[in-house]
């Protein structure tokens, strides 16, 4: 069978060295907030070109804290506005309601499947602070008129970077693209740990000091409580076992591009649409590679039949999710068409010539 992501052959390419930082940090003594985490936060940062980057426990609290540390600095307040994709994971809407804020939603574009730039403006009121731009599935998302329009109305941009490590705009990596950026290392992301974990990155040292204090129960000294705050951390092991991983993202992206060019090349099914290849490549690391067809479930079907596991990144649009009840009846028909309509192919950087030959073959034969 070929396994949807195969978690275990990725991490074993690594094998000796993660090894070695998990016996030297169970021996060292020292779990958390040390010199583990703060290697790692300082590569990322190098990494990312930002000036700070701050880890923590997962990526939803990455969210969650940097809006909850703009609400402590008076920049938002509960009930404000926050302009968000239609059709992102739920967990960027998540970090916004859990703060008070109201998400906005604005309907992506049916063919990059990322927020629709152009459908932003007119979504913009008095209570609107900020636009969280999703670069779903590894692929970007940014342009000149979204930075207009961002200083235009005094917009924070923040970018929900949990699909995008290592991909760029011009010259600039995601997470460097808005005034902040929450990223997560959930194990079957591009950049994943062994379980959870999250970071932040930014460019703003107040939003930086707030952010810290936030995650670290509202404490900038220890036994002083500036803010009401909460506990999440990224562990010592965690951050050694990313700090090593983070050295070879560029090569496990490089690879997914490579298998999506195959893909795309080889898939000449007209019954499957694909997603496009960016003229330029680095605009997209492909965490997900998404095709749409019509008869998506039956598609899935003749897949599994033939060995090939697949997933569907998501099922259900926010809005008609139980937890948001008050928008169940709201329509975005755009959105939910992709929501019927997307499959995710196995894509990672250990598939096989054998399995991506596969998976083109099997999927031309469809009928
Ligand atoms: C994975 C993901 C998150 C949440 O990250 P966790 O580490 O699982 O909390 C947020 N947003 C998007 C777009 C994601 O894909």
């Amino acid at each position: 069978m070929i396994k949807f992501l195969d978690l275990q052959k990725i991490n074993l390419k690594y094998q000796e060295e993660i090894e070695n930082v998990l016996i030297q940090t169970f021996r060292s003594g020292w779990y958390l907030l040390g010199e583990k985490t703060k290697s790692f936060e300082n590569n990322l940062a190098n990494y990312i070109g930002s000036k700070y980057a701050i880890g923590v426990a997962n990526g939803l609290d990455a969210l969650r804290l940097i809006f909850r540390a703009y609400i402590e600095l008076g920049i938002m307040k509960p009930g404000d506005e926050v302009i968000v994709p239609a059709n992102t994971y739920i967990a960027s809407i998540l970090a916004l309601s859990d703060n008070g804020l109201v998400p906005i939603l604005v309907e992506p574009d049916i063919n990059t499947y990322n927020i629709d730039i152009s459908k932003i403006e007119e979504k913009i009121t008095v209570k609107t602070r900020a636009v969280l731009i999703v670069h779903l599935q590894g692929k970007i998302v940014f342009s000149e008129e979204l930075k207009n329009i961002a200083q235009k109305y005094n917009l924070k941009i923040i970018e929900d970077n949990a699909q995008a490590i290592g991909a760029q705009w011009n010259d600039i990596k995601s997470g460097n693209l808005g005034d902040a950026s929450g990223f997560s290392f959930y194990p079957g992301k591009n950049l994943g740990a062994l379980g959870d974990a999250g970071a932040i990155t930014t460019n703003d040292k107040e939003l930086e000091k707030t952010i810290r204090a936030l995650a670290n129960y509202g404490s900038d000294k220890k036994y002083v409580n500036i803010y009401k705050g909460l506990n999440s951390r990224l562990d010592e092991i965690q951050a050694a076992v990313l700090d090593v991983k983070l050295k070879y993202i560029d090569h496990e992206n490089e690879m997914r591009q490579q298998i999506a060019k195959q893909f795309i090349n080889g898939i000449t099914n007209p019954k499957i649409i694909l997603p496009r290849y960016p003229d330029n490549k680095k605009e997209h690391v492909w965490h997900l590679f998404v095709i749409r067809s019509e008869e998506r479930n039956r598609l899935q079907n003749y897949l599994a039949e033939n060995n090939i596991q697949t997933l569907i990144h998501y099922p259900i649009p926010p809005h008609k999710q139980e937890a948001y009840k008050e928008w169940n009846t709201l329509s975005y028909p755009i959105s939910e068409k992709i929501h019927e309509q997307v499959l995710s192919l196995p894509i990672s950087s250990v598939m096989s010539e054998d399995e991506i030959e596969n998976i083109i073959n099997r999927l031309n034969l469809y009928q």
